[in-house]
């Protein structure tokens, strides 16, 4: 029973010092001399769990309550990702593995100078001997634990992974240069961030810089939505030198904390899974790839798949270059005995044996050429309801690219007042410029729909976007953009047709066929005339029918198609009617949106 003087305080998981002074209402420094009390030294941004922060309450006067049901929730919503290898583990066979982290940010904000800091710092710490080697990925050790390294950077790699299904980083690192701000790319990396789900750790590299400017950057981070801890927000923000490598070691520490909080596991004692961060192809050896194992052990002589590609590992080596016999999860390896070279993306599986290796890799090789010959499945506005209907679809993710902020704002809050509690509209990443192929991709990885207001769609976008079968719509008119969309929810979206014309004929002769009626004997004059076409026939200014080719022939042969230069017989469907002088038109309907 909790008596009258007793009061209650509801507390999550972990909270950092200022957040359980802010619950009970009282001190932090109070807090901060409890903890001494206790032999923990903290300051006011530590994290504590809920044990200590339930102790410290009791000991302040205070009933400490577990915050279930939100932490629940949390739990639930982070399973899909974080740990989509190790869905049906028993809890007993997880233990926790090292982070993989990745480094977004805008160019020439320090990412890689960042990458080579972090390296340079760390590699020594009882890991020594090799030559540092550029696999895709590293590992380093910090107060003895490691942190597994993505140092491609930028967030194209990182979403080319999500974007094939695969978990690329728990946690990212977003480099600010202090003396430049929150940039195009700063805003895209966090959008990408953010569809991954992945915890955001801000860099506040450069500074060194004379002109760095922390406090503005901390208020640009805070109108993204990323307020920094000592501002009240969330959002772990750690000062840097790339330059000078200073405060690595504090920026490593965040990332390990950030890393326990997430509480990654996986089960080392089963067959390994894993993720390609990039393949090449060898002089000596042949194709190889840098794994990064997700869930299980790899090891030398195991039979893998990869795709359509299978192999044996023939040799393992680690990022300095040195041949290792099995790589736990978080590692990553450099392996050779491949049947081809894998993507970025791919995932790899352990398998029995070779032979079950090429027999899985073959089937799906076989599967994808079946595949290719249907049309692929699109994501569109059109399809969305039905998707909804049938559970698929709960909410509609959407990228906004315009021209200038100031269209931005209106259409986002016009499109946020569309959704209900059932189908949510949620808009993963606006910005100004045209449509480029990451947003694409971004709305590969993210299922989205990528709208355009006053912008052109680059052409390697527009190439991607037809492959990935991503639906793009680019519009002039507010009204009509959040009216499609509102159509789309609703179910109600008409596609739209416009008529391309292909070709033109002149009838010059008209004949009578026994049972068929009267063909015209035509000349093409310019195009093409198909047997598939839709036709007007126009006599002078006036067209006096429309309809489609019922017969196509050259000769008495039936044909596909007659091109220009060329006389043909066609019939038509429900008209025979001709007279010399009359020009047909071919048409066809083209899909506008
Ligand atoms: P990326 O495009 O984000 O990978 O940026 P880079 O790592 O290539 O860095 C861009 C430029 O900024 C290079 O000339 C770096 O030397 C410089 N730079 C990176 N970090 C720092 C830093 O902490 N201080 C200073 N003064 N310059 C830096």
């Amino acid at each position: 029973m909790v008596d009258e003087q007793t009061k209650v305080v509801i507390i999550p998981e972990f909270l950092t010092v200022r957040q359980l002074a802010n619950l009970m209402d009282v001190s932090p420094i109070d807090i901060i001399k409890e903890l001494m009390n206790a032999g923990l030294m903290v300051n006011i941004n530590q994290q504590i769990d809920f044990d200590t922060a339930a102790i410290v309450a009791s000991e302040m006067g205070f009933e400490a309550q577990p915050e279930a049901a939100l932490a629940e929730e949390e739990e639930e919503e982070a399973i899909p990702v974080k740990q989509q290898f190790i869905a049906g583990e028993a809890p007993e066979d997880l233990v926790p593995r090292p982070p993989v982290v990745t480094i977004l940010g805008h160019v020439d904000h320090g990412k890689t100078k960042l990458l080579d800091a972090i390296r340079h710092t760390n590699v020594a710490e009882g890991e020594a001997g090799g030559i540092t080697q550029h696999i895709g990925a590293y590992q380093i050790t910090h107060q003895g634990k490691h942190i597994t390294f993505l140092d491609t950077p930028g967030h194209e790699a990182f979403t080319a992974m999500r974007a094939r299904g695969a978990q690329g980083a728990d946690i990212a690192v977003l480099v600010v240069a202090a003396d430049d701000g929150v940039q195009p790319q700063t805003k895209e990396a966090i959008a990408h961030a953010r569809a991954a789900r992945v915890p955001i750790i801000v860099a506040l590299n450069k500074i060194d810089k004379p002109n760095a400017n922390p406090d503005l950057v901390k208020q640009q981070l805070a109108d993204v939505g990323l307020t920094v801890e000592e501002w009240g927000g969330e959002t772990i923000c750690v000062p840097v030198s790339a330059k000078y490598e200073t405060n690595i070691d504090e920026l490593l520490e965040n990332i390990l904390l950030v890393s326990e909080v997430a509480d990654l596991r996986a089960n080392p004692n089963r067959p390994a899974v894993g993720t390609v961060v990039e393949g090449k192809l060898d002089k000596s050896k042949g194709p190889m790839a840098t794994v990064l194992v997700q869930n299980g052990t790899l090891r030398v002589g195991d039979a893998v798949v990869i795709g359509e590609i299978y192999g044996r590992v023939r040799a393992m080596f680690n990022d300095r270059g040195q041949r290792v016999e099995e790589a736990p999860p978080s590692m990553p390896v450099l392996i050779s005995g491949l049947s081809d070279v894998p993507a970025a993306g791919d995932i790899l599986e352990v398998v029995e044996n070779e032979r079950t290796a090429r027999l899985i890799a073959n089937k799906r090789a076989a599967e994808r050429q079946e595949a290719a010959v249907r049309p692929k499945e699109v994501f569109t506005l059109d399809d969305l309801y039905n998707q909804f209907q049938a559970g698929q679809v709960k909410e509609l993710n959407l990228i906004i690219k315009a021209d200038v902020q100031g269209s931005i704002e209106p259409i986002v809050t016009s499109l946020q007042k569309l959704g209900d509690e059932s189908l949510q509209v949620n808009i993963l990443h606006q910005g100004t410029g045209h449509i480029t192929e990451s947003d694409i991709m971004l709305a590969v990885a993210s299922r989205a729909i990528v709208i355009g207001f006053n912008v052109t769609v680059d052409p390697a976008a527009r190439r991607m976007a037809e492959s990935e079968g991503v639906d793009v719509r680019v519009y002039d008119i507010i009204y009509k953009l959040i009216d499609d969309v509102d159509k789309a929810l609703k179910g109600l979206l008409e596609p739209v047709y416009e008529d391309v014309t292909i070709g033109h004929a002149e009838v010059r002769a008209v004949f009578r066929v026994p049972n068929v009626g009267k063909v015209a004997g035509v000349y093409v004059l310019d195009g093409e005339i198909t047997r598939n076409s839709l036709v007007r026939v126009h006599r002078g200014e006036e067209v006096i029918y429309e309809g489609q080719v019922a017969s196509l022939k050259r000769f008495t042969e039936d044909v596909k198609e007659v091109k220009a230069g060329f006389e043909c017989g066609v019939g038509l469907a429900n008209f025979d009617d001709f007279e010399e002088g009359d020009i047909i038109e071919a048409y066809r309907k083209e899909r506008v949106s």
